[in-house]
């Protein structure tokens, strides 16, 4: 099963003789065993099995197995958030007196966790421009560097980073890369490719696709190697005393190591699992990705030249139109296209574009992106209105950005509206 569209369709479930065609929802918190010791084994991590659904849960794991095929991983965790995947994955291996270096083109959310509430918990985070030089990334480390992060198509600026050059930077300085991979999904760009070693996603965007469900997941690739830096990442190299002196590295390779942490200490601790109603809405979307994204991509594209050419339009920005700053890196990284999400900015700045967006009809103002149905968003006014001006310019957010992501309507109709509410200045 090696092509993506078939991991979408068939990815992490192979039922047996008899089996249920469609994935079970195994809706229930615990699970039964006949004797103690069979449960000791569990808890001791000296046997795989469930035992409870805040840490391990079959249908979970199944739908968790998908993104992992489709990713290219060797292990994969779903949690209840895009939010609760970016701290786990950071969290992991990072702690009180560490340091990260993230790109300031993030989520507004991202940023929020990174800048305000992991620092608050003592890790210190070093923002760098997307488009610095390998000079000047490198010069964000310090000796208490865990790890790098950063999305391969930034929410909302639109950015597409150059991820061979973080993980070249990342790996010369012995920590991970991890990427951010919400926007582009696996099916436009799988990071491991190009030497990420984790990615996580905001499954509420367009792998669930149809506004059901919130979520997350993590996909470790397996490449990382956290014996070679072993006094960087103790956590994963040395006994971890909360569950009986298991070193993950020795106990689970570097194949495992990661996601049995993240599962075994961190869920157990925090409890950002997903449910498994959830996860089974999840894997129906997963189940259209390949087809949704190229529809996505294809009304992206439409509009956003429709608007570059617009008289009432400052600016567009949208990775996919050969004018674009970031076309190299998007035909490098994405070739067959980027996403469905266009940030534009009207003539008459802030107050036009409110105008603008009140006068739409059929795209809809919503927090949300990735969505079937259109939807569009001021972000100065709402994600990321926690930011100062001087940090919203370092995210690529002016005061105008309209960001309109585009679902799976007749592009024409788009056109349409956005014509007619153009026409309103
Ligand atoms: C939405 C989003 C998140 C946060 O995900 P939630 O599921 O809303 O918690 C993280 N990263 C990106 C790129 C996102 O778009």
């Amino acid at each position: 099963m090696s092509r993506i569209e078939t991991k979408c369709v068939q990815g992490g479930y192979t039922p047996q003789n008899g089996e249920p065609r469609q994935i079970p929802i195994v809706q229930s918190t615990t699970f039964k065993y006949a004797t103690s010791e069979d449960m000791g084994k569990l808890f001791d991590l000296e046997a795989s099995g469930y035992f409870y659904s805040r840490l391990q849960n079959p249908t979970c794991d199944t739908v968790a197995a998908k993104i992992c095929a489709l990713e290219g991983g060797t292990a994969a965790m779903l949690l209840s958030s895009g939010q609760a995947a970016s701290f786990f994955s950071v969290f992991n291996i990072a702690g009180c007196g560490d340091h990260v270096v993230a790109s300031s083109a993030l989520y507004g959310g991202t940023y929020n966790l990174f800048a305000v509430t992991m620092k608050r918990m003592g890790i210190e985070f070093t923002f760098v421009d997307p488009d610095c030089t390998a000079e000047e990334l490198n010069a964000a480390f310090k000796p208490n560097t865990k790890a790098v992060f950063g999305e391969t198509i930034a929410n909302p600026a639109l950015t597409v980073l150059d991820i061979e050059k973080f993980a070249n930077a990342a790996h010369a300085h012995g920590v991970p890369l991890i990427i951010d991979n919400t926007f582009a999904t696996p099916v436009n760009c799988r990071p491991f490719e190009f030497g990420a070693d984790i990615v996580t996603h905001s499954t509420t965007k367009y792998m669930d696709g149809h506004g059901v469900a919130v979520g997350g997941c993590i996909v470790d690739s397996g490449k990382f190697d956290w014996t070679a830096h072993a006094d960087k990442f103790p956590g994963l190299c040395t006994p971890d005393e909360s569950y009986h002196g298991i070193t993950y590295t020795e106990k689970f390779g570097l194949a495992g190591a990661y996601i049995t942490k993240a599962t075994a200490q961190l869920m157990r601790d925090f409890g950002s699992t997903q449910s498994p109603q959830s996860a089974f809405y999840l894997n129906l979307g997963l189940e259209s990705l390949h087809v949704r994204m190229e529809r996505h991509c294809f009304n992206g594209q439409k509009v956003a030249e429709f608007l570059n050419t617009h008289e009432k339009v400052a600016w567009v920005t949208y990775p996919g139109l050969k004018t674009d700053k970031y076309y190299a890196l998007a035909q490098k990284y994405l070739p067959n296209g980027t996403c469905g999400v266009v940030s534009f900015g009207v003539k008459g700045g802030r107050a036009a574009a409110e105008k603008v967006m009140k006068a739409l009809k059929l795209i809809a103002i919503e927090t949300h992106v990735a969505d079937a149905r259109s939807c569009c968003l001021h972000p100065a006014n709402a994600t990321h209105r926690q930011m100062n001006e001087q940090e919203l310019l370092a995210a690529g957010i002016s005061g105008d950005l309209i960001r309109l992501s585009c679902g799976l309507e007749n592009y024409q109709d788009l056109i349409d509206d956005l014509s007619q509410a153009l026409a309103t200045l």
